[in-house]
């Protein structure tokens, strides 16, 4: 068992577990931390050996917080199809230093996130930030527009970072999911102060803009229908931002994290 003494001269310090929340990444991480607290005067210390699991924890709550595989989900999945950080390597085409990483505290972007997943998990497991479909940004453009003539009015505005469109999208997106078993755009949502909007939103709003219609699938009849009861129900931009803010999935979740298409079961508002 390891032991500290207080520097002070009280004698040996209590290992304790002490709930953290930390700002990382511009996301609130919750973790615990272990640290030597002396009884008598509380001074806390941690320890070199705590520091580097302080960090390695600090990396697995930020990553289940933000829906990324944690580096005990990758190597759980990878040794449940009885494969080596070396096979993982050679199939997904990551370095084996990167699947070490990975699987030891290191967080993998988003796109390698994407790649390890297809290796790892199964595809019949329902995909649950895309709503069990590839995101196609011609398809958001396409689904905005669709908004823009039942709305009879643009919410696609320069410079204004689609505060209001993303509430009309994070709705057809998860009423379709409800409904139709798939998601519109196979976009993925975060919590923000302002409500749901796309992750990452700020990298893809020129993509958005910029689109070409033309490559997104069209809009099927039941799609349709979807977006047109949203725009019934919500005529008014503010209608849409303020129901947002009473949605189980905003309430429910941490400023940051993403938001799971699991709540699409759970809508508040009625589209009818
Ligand atoms: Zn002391």
């Amino acid at each position: 068992m390891r032991q500290m003494n207080c520097p002070k001269g009280h004698g040996a310090m209590e290992e304790k577990k002490i709930e953290r929340s930390v700002p990382f990444k511009g996301v609130e991480v919750n973790f615990i931390e272990e640290a030597f607290i002396c009884p008598v005067c509380k001074l806390s210390a941690g320890t070199v050996h705590s520091a580097g699991k302080i960090q390695q924890a600090m990396a697995e709550a930020y990553r289940q917080q933000t829906g990324l595989l944690t580096g005990e989900n990758i190597k759980r999945l990878r040794k449940e199809k009885e494969m080596t950080q070396a096979d993982l390597a050679e199939l997904s085409g990551f370095g084996l230093a990167s699947i070490k990483r990975w699987e030891t505290g290191a967080i993998q972007s988003q796109s390698a996130d994407k790649t390890l997943r297809l290796h790892l998990v199964d595809a019949c497991v329902e995909d649950d930030v895309t709503g069990n479909r590839d995101l196609s940004i011609p398809k958001i453009l396409l689904v905005l527009t669709a908004f823009q003539v039942a709305l009879g009015r643009a919410i696609l505005i320069e410079n204004d970072m689609m505060l209001f469109a993303a509430k009309y999208l994070w709705y057809a997106d998860m009423l379709a999911k409800k409904e139709l078993g798939r998601s519109m755009t196979g976009a993925t949502y975060a919590h923000l102060p302002w409500g749901p909007q796309l992750n990452n939103y700020k990298d893809l709003l020129d993509d958005i803009r910029n689109a070409d219609i033309s490559k997104a699938k069209a809009l099927s009849d039941s799609e349709l229908s979807i977006i047109n009861r949203i725009a019934k129900h919500f005529p008014e931009d503010q209608m849409a931002f303020e129901a947002s803010h009473k949605e189980p999935a905003w309430l429910e979740t941490n400023t940051g994290a993403l938001i799971s298409y699991s709540w699409a079961d759970r809508l508040n508002a009625k589209f009818n």
